[in-house]
């Protein structure tokens, strides 16, 4: 044996001892190789992460931060958090940066914590709208334990209402204003926040889970120069471990640490922070810029064959790595499509479009993103095939996977990611 069966990669000892989970870690791993993985929330990090996660660092308490642990031997794993934090502060020019967040919404809860007593306002995107469960909804804490009050879009233009976000912040004088979301296909205008923020004296909060990777590749502009603190999951885009993040101004560094630790959290994932490390060195890279400006033109790509093809993006297109399409031209319920194009090898999600008439269980939208699949190195000539496929399944096809249509898409999947393919052998 050698030192890197203990790095945790080791299969054979896996299966071994235990055939049940070595058979479902190979057969996820068939899973995503056999289909096209259109969820844009998700992405396929690289062996180099996977390998930093699957380490012995998992084993270590590390309580506190660097330098300040409650615990002995933590001179390793201090390492790798002092250098996941400065790679982190580099990557997106930022006085500080909290690595320790276990997630996405663990990130966000920091912010509740560090800036807001219960029963104060916080004035966010509206779940249905694009917002996001830990934005004030009625089933998450930030719902039952402040006093949410939500902006949408604008009917019209399908984008942010802006004016409303203003009339609103005036008339609540909220005590943080969040701008992000899960779907929201356009481009933020952050200095229009900060204004409004400004104005009323509220802390300006970006959640960039979703398209913090594109502000890392410099694809996209930075929310960073404007906000008091960006949360963000290293999960979507950005294409590291499952886990959370979060930047913000020297002002705020000790109330947001405090609420990471020992406010929200316990011992940090010492092997996702190192994960969170590699994959900020790879988010420097040119390689990385390239692959990011990559997703988008594939999305835009995607979005414009779709809409020929009357299934209509909202807001016209996409600017981001994700579209929501309406597929009340086509007749079609968004959770039908999801039905019909997971039997053809296709994985996207149901989402409700602004003002949807369905509810959200149902929804006349899909939301489709290109992070994963141009990750295996597709284009904008694949996009074309993939809108051809989404169209085909989605309105002739059938839940059933045995059904023709659902055969025959899935035949021109199997194609596509032979050609492509995820985690290449
Ligand atoms: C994905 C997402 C989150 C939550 O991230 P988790 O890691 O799943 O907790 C929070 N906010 C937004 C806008 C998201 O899209």
């Amino acid at each position: 044996m050698t030192d890197d069966t203990f790095y945790g990669s080791d299969y054979g000892a896996l299966k071994a001892f235990d055939p049940d989970i070595a058979g479902v870690l190979v057969s996820e791993l068939e899973r995503i190789r056999s289909g096209l993985q259109l969820i844009a929330s998700e992405n396929l990090s690289s062996p180099e992460v996977l390998t930093a996660l699957g380490s012995t660092l998992s084993n270590k308490y590390a309580e506190g931060y660097p330098g300040r642990r409650y615990y002995g031997g933590c001179a390793e794993v201090d390492k790798a958090e002092n250098i996941a934090i400065e790679r982190c502060k580099a990557l997106f020019d930022a006085d500080h940066a909290n690595v320790q967040a276990h997630s996405g919404a663990s990130a966000n809860q920091a912010v509740y914590g560090a800036f807001m007593k219960p029963g104060e306002t916080i004035l966010a995107m509206s779940l249905p709208h694009g917002g996001h469960l830990t934005h004030g909804t009625k089933m998450s804490f930030s719902g039952k334990w402040f006093n949410a009050v939500h902006y949408g879009v604008n009917q019209e233009t399908e984008d942010i209402d802006y004016d409303q976000v203003e009339q609103l912040a005036r008339e609540h004088r909220p005590k943080v204003i969040c701008a992000g979301g899960s779907a929201i296909p356009r481009l933020i205008d952050f200095e229009r926040f900060r204004a409004i923020a400004d104005e009323v004296g509220a802390i300006f909060w970006v959640d960039a889970a979703h398209f913090i990777g594109l502000v890392a590749g410099k694809a996209i502009p930075s929310p960073v120069p404007y906000a008091d603190v960006v949360t963000f999951t290293t999960h979507k885009v950005l294409r590291g471990p499952r886990s959370g993040a979060l930047v913000c101004t020297e002002e705020h560094a000790k109330a947001l640490d405090r609420a990471i630790f020992p406010m929200m959290q316990g011992g940090p994932q010492m092997h996702t922070i190192a994960a969170k490390a590699v994959n900020f060195l790879e988010c420097a890279t040119p390689q990385y810029q390239e692959y990011t400006r990559a997703v988008i033109e594939n999305s835009q790509a995607l979005a414009a064959a779709l809409a020929e093809r009357g299934i209509r993006p909202t807001t016209g297109g996409t600017d981001t790595h994700l579209s929501l399409l309406d597929l009340q031209g086509v007749e079609v319920t968004g959770a039908d499509a999801e039905a019909r194009a997971d039997a053809a090898g296709i994985v996207l999600n149901k989402n409700a479009i602004p003002f949807d008439p369905q509810s959200p269980n149902i929804a006349s939208g899909v939301r489709v993103g290109t992070p994963c699949v141009t990750t295996q190195g597709m284009g904008v000539a694949q996009m074309e095939i993939i809108a051809e496929l989404i169209h085909t399944a989605v309105t002739k096809g059938d839940a059933d996977p045995d059904h023709e249509v659902s055969r025959a898409v899935r035949a021109q999947v199997s194609e596509l990611v032979t050609e492509f393919p995820a985690y290449p052998r």
